[in-house]
């Protein structure tokens, strides 16, 4: 019989331009569909998953440059031209005491915050993190009852490297780096920002979420190439076309992760550093068969057509008159007026406002030049 929820479709993607989240890679919908009866939460009872996910984290390790940075036998785990699944056994197991596959980037926010306060002796730990940071960072400082120290950007949206050294004091326990931001995908002085963070002592964390699978590609400095660069947060389930749930938290010293890590008592594994306990095995899956198939040449190519259509679609903007965010990864945000961004929305365009009220398009790989131009016509209509 046909339940109510069979009748039922998903939205389509057609008119989705602000979403993080894109259509799965195929071969990440099949691994996520034949692993969804597992638990990597578990793996002494799901040892395939397990295994899955030490592949997951080499992949990933592989993407933020910390297997390079690691060198050695952590360092054969994905080098360029190696697909996660070919890592040897033994250097995916090396790798994956320095990350996890977590629910998302909050998780890993989450983590990233949580480990640095409990491996700092500041007797009010602080985290010091641009404005531009992501909100989950909102909800760690409430949960974790750390104080969230926001400094203004500059006037492109990046972190202000003297305001974020002026907000450095005793307390300070992480500074936080956004490489990809939300809301205008910029991308912070990582290099600068670690300088300041090593003077002070401090950790430092780069938010990738979003921006962590078109960075290798964009000769940015970001990743585990940085020297003082401690904990990363890239998520596979946004531009790493893995299915929803699928987040990464990376760390170059197991410390950081050892310091997550809490005793199990029955489970047959003697700890665990995840902060959900039952995860989602077609997440972890799905993350290791997505970067299997596109790391890096899919993502490389990806990143260009992304990147190509966003100068694309920001100059017909600007033809058009419209004030617009120069895209530094594929995100445009350009001013929109309040009623016709509610005509568009209207119209079945799902798109959304950043802070400041602009408009803004995310062009992942769900993104075509015919939806846009779609868009265009539509924008062409209003006046
Ligand atoms: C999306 C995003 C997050 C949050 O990730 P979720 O997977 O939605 O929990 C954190 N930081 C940045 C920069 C993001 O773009």
């Amino acid at each position: 019989m046909q339940s109510p929820v069979d009748d039922r479709r998903p939205q389509s993607f057609d008119r989705v331009l602000s979403s993080m989240c894109t259509e799965p890679h195929p071969a990440a919908r099949r691994a996520a569909e034949r692993y969804l009866p597992s638990n990597p939460g578990d793996p002494a009872t799901y040892g395939a998953v397990a295994d899955l996910e030490a592949e997951a984290v080499a992949g990933l390790a592989a993407v933020t440059g910390l297997a390079d940075a690691l060198g050695g036998d952590a360092g054969d785990a994905g080098g360029a031209g190696s697909g996660a699944a070919d890592a040897p056994d033994g250097a995916a197991d090396a790798l994956s005491a320095h990350g996890y596959v977590t629910s998302g980037g909050t998780e890993s926010n989450v983590q990233a915050v949580r480990s640095a306060r409990d491996r700092s002796d500041a007797a009010d730990p602080a985290v010091v993190a641009p404005e531009s940071a992501h909100f989950s960072f909102h909800k760690a400082a409430a949960v974790l009852d750390v104080d969230l120290r926001t400094v203004p950007t500059d006037d492109d949206g990046r972190a202000d490297v003297d305001a974020v050294a002026a907000a450095l004091d005793e307390d300070a326990a992480l500074v936080v780096a956004v490489a990809g931001s939300t809301e205008y995908g910029r991308v912070d002085p990582v290099p600068a920002l670690a300088d300041i963070a090593a003077d002070a002592g401090v950790p430092l964390h780069v938010d990738a979420a979003w921006g962590g699978f078109y960075l290798p590609f964009s000769g940015h400095e970001w990743g585990f190439a940085v020297d003082g660069v401690d904990t990363v947060t890239i998520d596979p389930h946004k531009v790493g076309r893995a299915a929803v749930p699928a987040g990464g938290l990376l760390a170059r010293d197991r410390a950081a992760l050892d310091a997550l890590a809490v005793e199990t008592p029955y489970l047959e594994t003697a700890s665990q550093a995840s902060l959900t306990g039952t995860r989602s095995g077609a997440g972890v899956a799905s993350a290791a068969a997505a970067m299997d198939a596109l790391w890096p040449d899919g993502y490389r190519e990806e990143y260009g057509r992304a990147m190509d259509l966003a100068t694309w679609f920001a100059d017909e903007l600007r033809g058009r008159g419209l004030r617009v965010v120069d895209p530094e990864l594929p995100l445009v945000a350009f001013d929109l007026p309040t009623d016709d961004f509610e005509t568009l929305r209207g119209r079945g365009w799902r798109l959304s406002r950043t802070t400041a009220g602009e408009a803004r398009v995310v062009v992942m790989p769900h993104v075509t030049r015919e939806s846009l131009a779609a868009f265009l016509d539509d924008v062409d209509d209003l006046s």
